[in-house]
């Protein structure tokens, strides 16, 4: 997510027209030189630092060779033997409890450019825009046992670098990508068996889908008495298979070699101590704090912290309202419907966090009833009005006022006296319909427990 490439002052943003962002550095120009990008090293030293890495205070650049259409210069800038930083790890939370995933690496590397593929005419184009736009790879530690701990990880990593800001994450536009290596070995055995590579899954479930169906086709060639080739397969979501993209034998000899045009990365301590005070509050640190502060559920703090913006607004209802049980019951339930609706995020919500908090606190006092209030958040979200605009507006105020609903009770049992004598001769059940009628006559806006206690009254138990 910085501005500009990484090794030239092209925009790095997505969804230009193809080859406008393009300069001769990224282009692969002779006689060019590229120029690190200070923020690229700055984020890659963020994610290293919120995964516990270690960084290496010089690191150095490498020129991974390979032939590909989208690769102009014939070879990726990108970090081998130095890499910026290592051994780190993320903990996921799994259904058998808290596991550790370790980190062998964070480095960083330009990325490619990209085919397009006319499909009506034997032919492709090639758009440069991507080349040259930064990433930083994690690679982590064969440490993951199955599909749905794949699956949490990789949430993990995405929230982290959403969280601070260096990943938009959006999967479709390749802002995040996994590549997953899969092996299978008898029970007991302590090396791994061979691998295949699956490249380029683009979505979470397709992470998991494509991992379940690789350990069903390994284990049936390996039960069968086959073995496993190394290659690099390609997952195919419609049909829901794996397929073979190219086998060990074609797969590429990088040939790495030191970059001659680029001097080794130096950073120092005090630097890394000043990008580590940048570093927000990660999700796991706000899931646990608003847990211990607000005395919401784990599950509901989840939730509540699954982007930065969304722990944000509860935070500021809570403070409007000081009520952090029913801040969290109402941005959750009613409000995160409202957004889900529209397909909108927090960022857009036409309903302030203030207000919010105001109608919290009008449910509090006895204002409006909980009833009203889902009523009351539709309308604040449709018209962006205040709670007490929308309330006077529309005549909403709870009748709190004894005297003048026990008139309408007195009314009410007056004009149903069939199901006054049933109930008094034992269906208990006309209590309801009573409360019903009551409600009814007042559009509503009756305190139920007003109503009930004044009902209990005139009708006795
Ligand atoms: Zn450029």
């Amino acid at each position: 997510m910085t501005k500009s490439k990484i090794f030239c002052g092209c925009s790095a943003e997505f969804g230009a027209a193809p080859n406008t962002r393009t300069c001769p550095v990224c282009l692969g120009m002779p006689g060019v030189l590229p120029v690190l990008n200070r923020t690229v090293v700055e984020f890659a030293v963020k994610m290293a630092l919120a995964t516990r890495c270690r960084i290496n205070l010089m690191s150095n650049f490498a020129r991974k060779n390979y032939f590909y259409p989208d690769l102009p210069k014939g070879y990726q800038i990108s970090q081998y033997a130095l890499p910026l930083a290592e051994k780190g790890y993320v903990d996921i939370e799994t259904d058998a409890g808290e596991k550790r995933i370790g980190l062998i690496r964070i480095h960083i590397e330009e990325d490619a450019g990209k085919l397009v593929h006319d499909e009506h005419m034997p032919s492709s184009y090639v758009d440069l825009n991507r080349a040259g736009v930064p990433l930083i790879e994690i690679v982590g530690e064969p440490d993951i046992r199955s599909p749905e701990e794949a699956a949490l990880y990789l949430r993990r990593l995405h929230e982290t670098l959403v969280y601070l800001e260096i990943c938009d994450g959006n999967m479709e536009e390749g802002s995040f990508r996994c590549d997953a290596n899969i092996s299978l070995r008898p029970k007991g055995r302590e090396a791994f068996g061979t691998r295949a590579e699956l490249k380029n899954l683009n979505s979470f479930r397709h992470v998991q889908r494509a991992l379940e169906y690789e350990i069903k086709r390994q284990a049936y060639i390996l039960e069968s008495g086959g073995e496993v080739v190394q290659e690099t397969r390609l997952w195919d979501d419609a049909r829901g298979v794996t397929l073979s993209m190219r086998s060990k034998e074609e797969a590429h000899d990088y040939r790495y070699f030191p970059d001659p045009d680029l001097v080794a990365l130096h950073v120092d301590e005090a630097w890394i101590q000043e990008v580590a005070a940048t570093l927000p509050e990660l999700p796991l640190e706000k899931r646990e704090r608003f847990v211990r502060e607000y005395g919401i559920t784990a599950y509901d703090a989840g939730v509540l912290t699954m982007t930065r913006p969304l722990a944000a607004y509860y935070e500021e209802v809570v403070r409007a309202c000081g009520k952090p049980r029913p801040a969290a019951n109402w941005v959750k339930g009613d409000l995160l419907r409202l957004l889900n609706e529209d397909r909108a995020d927090i960022q857009a919500c036409p309903v302030s966090a203030a207000s919010l908090g105001d109608m919290i606190c009008l449910i509090e006092e006895g204002a409006i009833s909980g009833k009203m209030a889902k009523d009351l958040i539709e309308e604040m979200y449709k018209t962006g009005k205040s709670p007490r605009t929308i309330i006077e507006e529309k005549g909403l105020v709870q009748i709190t006022d004894e005297d003048a609903l026990a008139r309408v009770v007195d009314e009410v049992i007056a004009a149903n006296p069939n199901q006054l004598a049933q109930y008094r001769g034992g269906k208990d059940k006309l209590f309801g319909y009573f409360v019903g009628q009551v409600m009814k006559a007042t559009q509503g806006k009756a305190n139920p427990q007003l109503v009930n206690d004044l009902l209990q009254k005139r009708l006795g138990p």
